[in-house]
């Protein structure tokens, strides 16, 4: 733990992955382990990790990049952090993101960009960039993340690590800062699938506190990681609309990848998910309905900022959500409000919502025939910052090929494929599984490894 923060203090002032460390409170949880000793169920006892500043931990700061909770102290962990305490981790702080987890950049945060470790004139993505970039600069081999829309698996992608987003129920959401409550899903960026196999398996699981938990029994994922043998009559189906538009350099890294699995016996077709480009305007309609409504508890009252020169009820409100939120999260609630309103409830929030069903559907179809789904992450590696954050629509077409799996509820994992000929940025490779199947998909990227 002291090597962890000696390390940190040496990088982060350039990478700016943590937005609060918490030394004291981590070398007391590291001492305690020290003195007891490890007992059987603790299966991280003493390993330093990091924790997503939208996840609660009850008395160390939870902001969730906002300054409408700048000094939120929380009375209660989250169940994922009630668990890692549990099984002995130490917290060694909480890591950056865009404001209550909306952008793909980190730009959005209120309080300072977080800078590539491969490239600091670069986003880490978003939004768990802060998560993505401590596990890339070294200072933690695992970082919990929130996956909305592909805020785990694009900032992976982006830094060159391993990012899983579970099946939606797979982990309990409870004392997560709701976004999208429908899409949202916790996991973790690390640097080995290993690692990620094992770490998901310690947080998943049903929780009473969150009814959209699955019953379904949690696999030891990591014991039963098998050999290349496994991935011999696999059947993988590559979407066209994956591959197609791809910058040239990323294509060449996921054609190279595809062939690698190929020459392991699987068996590679392409196939079409025809309302991928049909995802992202669907998804800011429904995520962003969602995130007005759940965003409605700012009130200004109960907890959070509140405006100091507010002189009634109705300034208390107005003052203290304009003054306490940023210009992407007020984008989200008034796209939201918009779109639930009585008069354009059917034009955008409904057709939305069958738009949802369209694109589940496709991927139905597939896994009829076929095991895994394979593609790239992103159409692009890692943008330099300030390069889109003037641009909404630009910056939201990196989710193109993340946003179908959350309106799904499918489980994936973004793993390093290799680094682009063009800029030398990593390149991430998408393995999208069927609903609670994370087990083929951790074989097929454990032999990548
Ligand atoms: N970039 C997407 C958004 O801004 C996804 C965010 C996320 O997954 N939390 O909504």
């Amino acid at each position: 733990t002291k090597e962890t923060f000696d390390h940190i203090k040496a990088n982060d002032d350039q990478v700016k992955a943590f937005l609060t460390l918490d030394e004291e409170g981590a070398m007391k949880q590291a001492r305690a382990v020290d003195e007891a000793g490890i007992s059987a169920d603790q299966l991280v006892a003493g390993i330093p990790l990091a924790v997503k500043d939208n996840i609660l931990t009850k008395g160390l700061r939870t902001t969730a990049a906002s300054k409408m909770l700048e000094n939120f102290n929380p009375v209660y962990d989250a169940t994922v952090v009630e668990k890692l305490k549990q099984a002995g981790y130490v917290n060694v702080g909480k890591t950056n993101l865009d404001e209550f987890a909306m952008g793909s950049s980190t730009e959005n945060s209120a309080f300072f960009t977080t800078h590539n470790p491969w490239d600091l004139t670069r986003v880490p993505g978003g939004s768990s960039g802060g998560s993505a970039a401590a596990v890339a600069a070294g200072d933690v081999l695992g970082a919990l993340g929130t996956d909305t829309g592909g805020s785990i698996r694009m900032p992976a992608s982006f830094n060159g690590i391993v990012g899983m987003k579970p099946t939606y129920g797979r982990v309990s959401r409870w004392g997560i800062i709701a976004f999208g409550s429908s899409f949202d899903q916790v996991g973790w960026l690390t640097r080995s699938v290993k690692d990620n196999a094992y770490l998901t398996a310690l947080i998943a699981g049903n929780d009473e506190h969150d009814t959209t938990s699955s019953l379904k029994a949690v696999p030891d994922w990591a014991a039963q990681l098998n050999d290349s043998t496994s991935i011999k009559g696999l059947k993988i189906a590559v979407p066209k609309e994956y591959y197609d538009g791809l910058r040239a350099d990323v294509k060449e890294v996921i054609k190279a990848a595809l062939d690698h699995l190929e020459s392991l016996g699987a068996t590679v077709d392409e196939v079409s998910l025809p309302h991928t480009h049909d995802g992202v305007p669907a998804y800011y309609i429904l995520a962003s309905s969602e995130a007005s409504s759940n965003l409605q508890r700012y009130d200004g009252i109960r907890y959070g900022y509140r405006a100091p020169e507010a002189k009634n009820l109705e300034e208390v409100y107005v003052k203290s959500r304009s003054q306490g939120f940023g210009d992407e999260v007020k984008r989200r609630i008034m796209l939201g409000t918009f779109s639930l309103s009585a008069g354009f409830y059917d034009a955008y929030f409904n057709k939305a919502a069958k738009v949802r069903r369209l694109i589940s559907d496709d991927f139905t179809k597939v896994f009829k025939d076929y095991d895994l789904i394979v593609g790239a992450t992103g159409a692009s590696t890692a943008f330099k910052i300030g390069a889109e954050i003037d641009d909404p629509k630009t910056m939201y077409m990196n989710d193109v090929l993340t946003v179908p799996v959350n309106m799904a509820g499918l489980p994936a994992m973004s793993l390093p494929a290799g680094f682009s000929a063009e800029d030398g940025m990593p390149v991430g490779l998408q393995l999208i599984g069927k609903p609670f199947d994370e087990q083929t998909i951790y074989n097929t990227g454990y032999v990548f490894e």
